[in-house]
């Protein structure tokens, strides 16, 4: 099989190439970030750096001769950024959309979408103590703005070019991923690495203070990168034509994340909170009762688990950034 790994420059991108080269496929790779940006660069695909999908012309060279397109290529990060740069994330669709018709006039036999939990109406999502979200809670539509409005009406538009040209497409709405080899630093790493850096921080300091956004409350799941990269293979071969959540329901809130995070470096932290700070949603979790029904499957990696690696990944760029200082 010949696979395209959109935005595969990436954090889950370049997780799920590896991942598509480790099972004998022939993987091309394309991401606008120049190459020594990329977070993974595997020697054995073919590797097209500064290549903007959002124009036509790139989309149709990056799908030619391909046999199944994963779109993970997006303008994101963390709350932080996705509440300061609404038309930035919305100019995502420019992606979806042309490599949706790329793929069409190529007859690639098979598109998967990166979509998200963002996708979700607000109105379900305001109580720390969640209800889990179901794939059906999409609609009546009240999706995060920007970033969740460009998510859904990508959705939309695959499911359309399904309907109309018989491309198959594949949607998983991924819930909070984290692990290695991703933003840890910088505005778009999201809320497990940011406060790995910010307890390794602490911990090299030795001043043990951390900040967290908002009261800490908040609660989330998070799932770890390799149960994102093995939901992705098995949606992408499976029958599954529904957008579907491809999420951890392992709840925990901010303040319960710091302490595990905490308690695998071995400090003790004190938080500071900051109330006026981006905090998103008051609640989310994964509702699996679909994933777990058409696939027999759902993410099981412990937050303890996935943390650890990703904890000591953290702390060992933090030692040293701190040690070229
Ligand atoms: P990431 O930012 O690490 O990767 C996205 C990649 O897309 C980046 O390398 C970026 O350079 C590339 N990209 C952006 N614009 C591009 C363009 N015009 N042309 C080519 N490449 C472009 O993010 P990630 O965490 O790996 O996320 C991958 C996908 O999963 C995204 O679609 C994201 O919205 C979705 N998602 C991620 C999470 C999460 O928690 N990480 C949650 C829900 C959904």
């Amino acid at each position: 099989m010949k696979v395209l790994v959109a935005g595969g420059g990436g954090f889950i991108g370049g997780h799920l190439a590896k991942r598509l080269l480790d099972e004998g496929h022939e993987v091309r790779v394309a991401d606008v970030k120049p190459i020594d940006e990329w977070w993974q660069v595997h020697g054995g695909a073919e590797n097209l750096a500064d290549f903007d999908l959002q124009r036509r012309e790139p989309c149709i060279t990056a799908v030619d001769g391909i046999d199944h397109v994963y779109n993970l290529a997006a303008d994101m990060g963390g709350m932080g950024f996705i509440e300061n740069n609404k038309a930035a994330c919305m100019m995502s669709v420019l992606i979806s959309t042309h490599l949706l018709e790329a793929s069409q006039l190529a007859d690639v036999s098979r598109l998967f979408y990166a979509s998200s939990a963002c996708v979700y109406a607000a109105d379900h999502q305001t109580d720390t103590d969640v209800t889990a979200l179901r794939e059906e809670d999409a609609y009546p539509a009240e999706p995060e703005d920007g970033y969740g409005w460009e998510k859904l009406f990508s959705e939309r538009m695959a499911r359309h070019y399904t309907e109309d040209f018989g491309l198959i497409t594949r949607i998983g709405r991924y819930h909070n991923v984290y692990g290695p080899i991703g933003s840890w630093i910088g505005g778009r790493e999201k809320a497990p690495a940011a406060i790995c850096r910010k307890v390794a921080e602490a911990k090299l300091s030795g001043i043990h203070e951390v900040e967290v956004w908002g009261d800490g409350h908040q609660t989330r799941s998070f799932m770890y990168v390799d149960d994102c990269v093995e939901g992705t293979r098995r949606l992408m071969d499976s029958d599954l034509a529904e957008p579907v959540n491809i999420g951890s329901s392992e709840l925990v809130s901010i303040n319960q994340l710091v302490d595990i995070v905490a308690g695998i470096a071995g400090i003790e932290v004190e938080r500071k909170h900051k109330l006026d700070a981006p905090q998103g949603v008051r609640g989310r979790n994964s509702d699996n009762t679909m994933i777990q029904r058409e696939l027999g499957w759902e993410p099981s990696i412990t937050l303890l688990d996935g943390l650890t690696k990703t904890y000591e990944w953290i702390e060992a760029q933090v030692v040293a950034s701190a040690q070229t200082v």
